[in-house]
């Protein structure tokens, strides 16, 4: 019954992203299209994946259970029934492909993102001080996720234009590079310059029920990958802290959609995506409620050093798929 409950939810959800007003559609557009000469944040996971859904049913049943068993494991965990004790170690194989020196990212570069990652998913970043006191109670605190780097694979390669649409970076018969067994590794892509429609985007991410595929995992342009070298304001790695809970089944927190659902019960619903660096508090109105909004969430839009905190509620989500009996079970550190 639940599955149910749950299908005829994703079909609506599904059905309203396509009958998006025309002039939503436009706001969207001026939003995610990037052909300045200044980075804006702008990442089309959630949009890639619709397109993949509603074209391959066979992973559109993968999404439904993926949203079902999430949603017992959160239920399993208010009655008790699993315990989330112990971290979980995920073990992260980076990808360069390089076409000049600066693409060509030092090892010093990658360790220092993959710490980004640790201290991000640990709540250890040094400024987790600045959550405002009303979202202290919400805090993931410790999502018991780390990350190990366990290779890295680099490639020389004549461009440095990649197609956010397909995925040729992951594959050596398209120029790129093959994923390292996906449902063992975080497999994340490094490469100059990644394109998406009419403009660029910083990064993008494939979500848990693409565990496995050959295009499973993380895809990074270098400017904002790692801190040394990248560029501001996205220049804290906080690209792949947000990329990789995407990875981890975390949704965007207004749900894609105006006043929109990201699945996640203590992350107050807001009108849109917020970018730059807001000042808090920042007041939104959806349906008749007015909510300070948690724009500091990593999985807004904002300048890497507006972000700095996940919900209790999207660490809940985060531990359903990477526990036992989760989709991304496979990644462990053997
Ligand atoms: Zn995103």
């Amino acid at each position: 019954m639940k599955k149910l409950v749950l299908g005829a939810f994703i079909l609506s959800f599904l059905s309203a992203c396509n009958s998006d007003s025309v002039a939503n559609q436009n706001e969207e557009a001026e939003n995610k299209t990037n052909t300045g000469t200044t980075a804006a944040r702008m990442c089309p996971s959630e949009e890639i994946r619709n397109k993949a859904l509603q074209s391959n049913p066979e992973l559109m049943q993968k999404f439904v259970q993926l949203e079902a068993s999430t949603e017992n494991f959160a239920n399993d965990l208010k009655l008790g029934k699993v315990l989330a004790d112990g971290s979980v170690e995920i073990p992260v194989v980076v990808n360069v492909l390089y076409s000049t020196a600066a693409e060509n990212v030092s090892d010093a570069r990658i360790a220092e993102q993959i710490d980004v990652l640790n201290k991000d998913y640990a709540a250890t970043n040094t400024d987790i001080g600045k959550i405002p006191t009303e979202f202290q109670s919400v805090s993931a605190g410790d999502t018991k996720v780390k990350f190990l780097l366990s290779k890295v694979v680099r490639k020389s390669v004549t461009t440095s234009s990649w197609s956010g649409t397909t995925d040729a970076m992951k594959k050596s018969s398209t120029g790129g590079i093959d994923a390292t067994s996906p449902a063992n590794y975080l497999n994340i892509w490094v490469v100059g310059k990644i394109v998406y429609g009419a403009g660029t985007t910083l990064g993008y991410a494939t979500f848990p029920e693409s565990s496995g595929l050959w295009n499973d995992g993380v895809v990074i342009a270098t400017p904002f990958f790692g801190k040394t070298g990248a560029a501001s304001p996205y220049n804290l790695g906080r690209t792949a802290t947000h990329e990789v809970g995407h990875y981890l089944n975390l949704r965007h927190i207004w749900g894609d959609a105006k006043c929109g659902n990201d699945l996640v019960a203590d992350t107050p619903t807001q009108t849109g995506s917020n970018g730059g660096s807001p000042a808090y508090p920042l007041y939104n109105r959806c349906n008749g409620v007015k909510r300070s909004v948690m724009f500091m969430n990593y999985m807004d839009y904002v300048n890497d050093a507006a972000m700095y905190m996940f919900s209790a509620g999207q660490k809940s989500r985060i531990q359903s798929v990477v526990a036992a009996s989760g989709s991304r079970a496979g990644l462990r550190v053997l």
